[in-house]
């Protein structure tokens, strides 16, 4: 009974009862304040989204504390694009969008993609299925604890670099980089090479000196952060993610990105009421912490390895082939993601999930096969 009543945040085709911990999806649903304004944000779907984006944005840059031109009347469509382009944030449907059309933008004419390995990888992956060969990945492997190897990083780094690429918290292993790393890193890069810091599960971080790199965007030419409402916010299903970023790099995104004609709606007035519900925030950040806090002590015993990060899921070293650990929780509809997904089958990555979700987690490890 517990777990049909936990089912009833998995979203439509999920089958009801199934635990899933394999995308890194917000366990609690949506907030219900952004779930009412987006279902009266419906109501209104005959007309264009501008007025609901400009809302939305007032909300980011408040948060980021970014400066907006306020636009006049909001019923003047130019004034609004013209109040928008001079902000330094950019819209995508998701982060993914966004990610994508960095790909683009700057692998259009070739050059190299240096990223984390095993890492996100969304700007690389996107740039080679684009461009083919024009373009090359250079994957640079994590320390042995698992971090980003910033030294290494910087020196991968050559006259054909376009884009450097931070996960912060990384995906999968979950580890963060400090501030002052990540400035560190932006301090030796070229200014023609964009450094792209993926902040997607920032939310989730409590390591000190980790924070976000917002600040680098706003006062840097060549620096990029993307933000998402899939995660904190657990509006994955709507789409909608941002990036802050200097007035150059908006520039030469701006052939591939609609931005407020790329967004719908729904989701804008939805998002716009979740950065306002701080309490919604709150739950979201404590159930993740508490779920990780839980698998971080619990994983050893049952014979896992986990590794210690800030984000809301936990990369575990495995006895052997995770093949087998894999099957079994999934025999009891139990769903985390294998490391062969990443070509390391030694580990697993486990999405926190709600405290009964945990429970059906433990109890099926210790379960006999
Ligand atoms: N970045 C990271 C590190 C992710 O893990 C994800 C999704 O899982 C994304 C970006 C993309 O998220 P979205 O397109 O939903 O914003």
């Amino acid at each position: 009974a517990e777990v049909r009543r936990v089912s009833s945040v998995q979203g439509v085709g999920v089958p009801a009862g199934t635990v899933r911990l394999l995308y890194n999806e917000n366990p609690l649903g949506p907030s219900p304040l952004a779930l009412k304004a987006a279902s009266e944000a419906l109501d209104g779907c005959n007309r264009y989204p501008m007025a609901t984006v400009f809302s939305l944005l007032e909300g980011i840059c408040a948060l980021h504390g970014l400066s907006l031109a306020s636009p006049g009347s909001a019923a003047d469509l130019g004034a609004l694009f013209e109040a928008f382009e001079a902000s330094s944030v950019l819209l995508g449907a998701g982060s993914s969008e966004i990610l994508q059309a960095v790909a683009l933008a700057w692998g259009l004419d070739g050059g190299e993609f240096v990223e984390a390995s095993p890492g996100y990888g969304a700007v690389g992956s996107a740039a080679q299925s684009m461009l083919g060969e024009r373009v090359r990945r250079v994957a640079v492997p994590l320390t042995p604890e698992y971090r980003h190897d910033v030294e290494a990083m910087a020196g991968a780094v050559t006259p054909r670099t376009r884009v450097v690429v931070i996960t912060n918290p990384n995906n999968p292993t979950g580890t963060a980089l400090t501030l002052a790393e990540i400035t560190r890193l932006a301090d030796r890069l070229d200014p023609k090479t964009l450094l792209v810091v993926d902040e997607a599960y920032i939310d989730f971080a409590e390591s000190p000196g980790v924070m976000s790199a917002m600040g680098l965007a706003a006062s840097r030419p060549n620096v990029l952060v993307t933000r998402t409402f899939s995660k904190i916010h657990g509006l994955a299903g709507l789409r909608l993610g941002y990036a802050v970023a200097s007035q150059p790099v908006r520039e030469r995104l701006r052939p591939y990105l609609l931005n407020m004609l790329g967004v719908n709606t729904a989701v804008v007035a939805a998002a716009a009421a979740s950065l306002a519900d701080a309490d919604y925030l709150m739950r979201s950040r404590q159930v993740a912490v508490a779920a990780r806090t839980q698998l971080l002590a619990k994983l050893p015993e049952f014979g896992l390895k986990p590794v210690p990060g800030d984000a809301p899921f936990v990369w575990a070293k495995v006895q052997g082939d995770c093949g087998p650990l894999v099957q079994k929780l999934a025999r009891a509809d139990v769903l985390i993601a294998g490391g062969q997904r990443w070509q390391l089958p030694g580990y697993v990555r486990i999405s926190t999930g709600l405290p009964a979700e945990m429970d059906m987690l433990f109890a099926t490890l210790g379960a006999k096969a």
